[in-house]
Order: C-alpha cells, then sequence, then structure tokens
C-alpha cells in the first residue's frame, strides 16, 4: 500500500486508477512505477511524495463511520496503562478500528488485542480497515462485550462506549493482577458512575483526567496558539486491578 503526500500535508490513497486532484492529475503508470521517497509531479507540476504510509497515516485515509479516539488521548492510555510489547488488550466498541489498530501496534506481534463491536456494519469495516493495513495481531469479534469478555490474562480492559460500568465486573475477572482499566468517555456524570462501580468491584488507583491542547502556530509575524483548538473530546478513567 502507498500513500500520496502533498507539501500542505494533504494525503491521497493510490489505486488502480490515475489520481486525480486539484492541484492536476498523476498517471496511473507513474505512480506504479514509482518507489517510496520519490517525488512525482502532477500535469500541473504539483509535487507529491510517494510514502508507504504510516500508521497516522493509515488512519487519516481509512473509511470511517464514527469518531476516532485522538493521538493526544491515545498517548495518554497508553502511557498511563504501560502498555507495551507482548501484552494482552480487549477494547470495545471497536468503531473502525482506530483505537484497536494503535494498540496492536504498541503490543506488536507476541501481543495480542480483542476488539468487540456490536454493529454488524461497523465490525465489518473495521475489519477490512485492519485487514488492509497488516495488523495481524487484532481480532475483531461481533459482540456485544455487555454479555462478558472470553479471554482472560489481559493487561488492559479499554471502553469506549456508553456505559463502561456495565463492564467493570467482567473485566475484574479477565484481568491479570496489576493489569489496568482505562474508559473514555464524553461525558462527567459517566466518570462519577464509572468510579462507584470500579470501586465496588475492587479496583484501585483511580485516576480520571482531560488533555486540553493548544496548538502553537510559527509565523513570519509572530508565535503563539492558534486562535481555534477542540475544546472536549473525552474525560479518561484509568483504575488498576490489584
Ligand atoms: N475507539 C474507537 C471508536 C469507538 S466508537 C476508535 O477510536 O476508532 C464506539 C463504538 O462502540 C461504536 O461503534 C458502537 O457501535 C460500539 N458499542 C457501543 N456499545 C457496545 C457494546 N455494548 N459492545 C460492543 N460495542 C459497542
Amino acid at each position: 500500500m502507498r500513500i500520496l503526500i502533498d507539501k500542505k500535508g494533504n494525503k491521497y490513497l493510490t489505486g488502480e486508477e490515475d489520481l486525480h486532484t486539484n492541484l492536476g492529475y498523476i498517471k496511473k503508470e507513474d505512480i506504479k512505477n514509482s518507489s517510496n521517497g520519490q517525488i512525482i509531479k502532477t500535469h500541473m507540476g504539483s509535487e507529491f511524495t510517494v510514502l508507504k504510509p504510516n500508521l497516522n497515516d493509515y488512519i487519516d485515509i481509512m473509511e470511517r463511520r464514527c469518531s476516532i479516539i485522538l493521538p493526544k488521548d491515545i498517548g495518554i492510555i497508553i502511557a498511563n496503562t504501560s502498555l507495551g510489547c507482548g501484552q494482552r488488550v480487549v477494547e470495545a466498541g471497536t468503531g473502525s478500528g482506530a483505537t484497536a489498530l494503535y494498540f496492536g501496534n504498541i503490543v506488536g506481534p507476541n501481543g495480542e488485542v480483542y476488539t468487540y463491536e456490536v454493529r454488524e456494519d461497523f465490525a465489518e469495516i473495521a475489519e477490512k480497515n485492519i485487514m488492509a493495513f497488516g495488523q495481524e495481531n487484532v481480532t475483531v469479534k461481533c459482540k456485544d462485550i455487555y454479555d462478558g469478555i472470553d479471554e482472560s490474562e489481559l493487561d488492559l480492559v479499554f471502553l469506549d462506549l456508553p456505559k463502561p460500568w456495565d463492564v467493570v465486573e467482567s473485566a475484574a475477572k479477565s484481568l491479570k493482577s496489576g493489569g489496568y482499566l482505562a474508559a473514555y468517555n464524553p461525558y462527567i456524570e459517566q466518570v462519577f458512575t464509572l468510579h462507584k462501580v470500579l470501586k465496588k468491584f475492587g479496583f484501585s488507583n483511580l485516576k480520571s483526567i482531560e488533555c486540553i491542547l493548544r496548538e502553537i502556530e510559527v509565523k513570519a509575524k509572530g508565535t503563539r496558539p492558534k486562535t481555534r483548538m477542540v475544546g472536549h473530546t473525552g474525560y479518561l478513567t484509568f483504575a488498576r486491578f490489584l
């Protein structure tokens, strides 16, 4: 799989046809005969670089039917749960598969990610996205996670769905001692209920945070935060099963 990227960072998935963009078109033969890192020009002279997509490139261009967790939150989830090589993860819901792909990338070939999605149409898209990227350590399961978790000896249970508290009891049975439950939730009321249930089922080290990110605009006139920013994504809750 290869993509083309223009000077502004816009990414284009290449296929079996000519590529038409508003910067001009590139013939399919030129794309086919190019190698990674090579610069090719459209008929209007605009330059595009040929790249093998990394995970962020791929997530930008893959099919998406619902919103995905942003890198600012993904990074915090990975760091706070000590996620790494060879670990076992269950996550739900899959959505388009972005979070599952990040987890699969981090746990590596010796790790395993099982991702539950209740909607058949979403599960199909996610499966297609994950397979096309070649992330073989991720398994998509079209299942309602409120019915329970099949896997055991888990290092992390990650939840991005409306009622994470309904998964806490089965997470407690499926996590290794020392493993983490983490949840991403848009509403503070969800955080409140989740804390109550986490305590009931013996989880400890409870922590909830929100990441507010400001991008810095660097211009000849001056450097300052951008005037527009993402005001809210989700609250992140972490708990440890000891
Ligand atoms: N974290 C994902 C997005 C998840 S969107 C990403 O970054 O790409 C939330 C998903 O949870 C939706 O697709 C929804 O269908 C699914 N979902 C909701 N309840 C569920 C349940 N009980 N079991 C499994 N999936 C569920």
